[in-house]
């Protein structure tokens, strides 16, 4: 069945417009919800119009981060029979206190006639999954594609740039028709935007390498070579994703550090 938008109405500087989650509909008038907002009551009172009497089942959660995350014990108030399911983050789900069921990769969840499969898409998050309905070749993305935008990478918060281009290479192979990201519009041309999205990394690898090759060797100072004239407010989201190109380049074995200094 076809999913259902539901908006968290959370705009804000880090969630753009505001979070999308998904009703999916299934059988008897029950259904289930992708993502669970941040418990906003314009979004619980969406949620409750599209069910219309009929009985929230479970709510599949992409990841820890707040704006999945944090609305789930609202949800659990007013639909008490719903199940919490996501891949465990037990530091960061301890925040939310519903009982969390563990939910990962090649697990198949039944909504109504439908399945959706499971893929754990590591490196925006360490828990992170995306949802794959084979039936229509959509896959529910979460945080691995904004489209028009870049998704942030944070090494310090468990973000790993060489799983994340991994992750997004494993959604190409699965040669989906239609991305429901948790941000921004519907993507209709997923090979596109997420070989777009794989250029844009290398690239950006490219410049990290090109500044530790001219001698410059803390985040900061790669930082300000590459992000020149950026609002110093963005800077520290700038200062996580140079460190996320780094920690790659030293897993790949392309540079390493002491002390803070990067070298080749
Ligand atoms: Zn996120």
């Amino acid at each position: 069945m076809e999913p259902i938008l539901l908006p968290a109405h959370n705009p804000g500087p880090m969630t753009g417009s505001g979070n999308n989650t998904y009703l999916i509909p299934g059988r008897h008038g029950s259904a289930t919800l992708i993502d669970a907002g941040v418990g906003e009551p314009q979004h619980l009172a969406d949620l409750a119009a599209a069910l219309g009497g009929g009985r929230l089942e479970a709510v599949l959660v992409t990841h820890g981060h707040r704006d999945h995350a944090a609305g789930a014990p609202a949800i659990a108030a007013a639909h008490p029979a719903a199940s919490f399911r996501k891949r465990p983050w037990p530091d960061e789900d301890a925040q939310y206190v519903v009982p969390w069921r563990s939910l990962d990769e090649g697990d198949q969840v039944q909504v109504g006639d439908d399945v959706l499969t499971i893929l754990h898409t590591p490196g925006h998050s360490p828990d992170h999954l995306a949802f794959w309905q084979e039936s229509t070749r959509t896959i529910f993305t979460g945080d691995l594609v904004v489209q028009g935008s870049s998704v942030m990478i944070h090494w310090s918060r468990g973000g790993d740039l060489g799983q994340y281009m991994a992750s997004l290479e494993r959604l190409l192979t699965l040669n989906p028709l239609r991305l429901l990201p948790a941000h921004g519009p519907v993507i209709d041309d997923p090979q596109t935007i997420v070989a777009g999205y794989l250029e844009h990394r290398r690239q950006r690898e490219q410049q990290v390498v090109a500044a530790l090759s001219a001698g410059l060797a803390t985040v900061q100072a790669i930082t300000e070579s590459i992000y020149d004239g950026l609002a110093p407010a963005l800077m520290p989201a700038a200062q996580e994703n140079v460190r996320a190109h780094l920690e790659k380049l030293k897993v790949d074995g392309r540079a390493t550090d002491q002390d803070g200094r990067w070298t080749q």
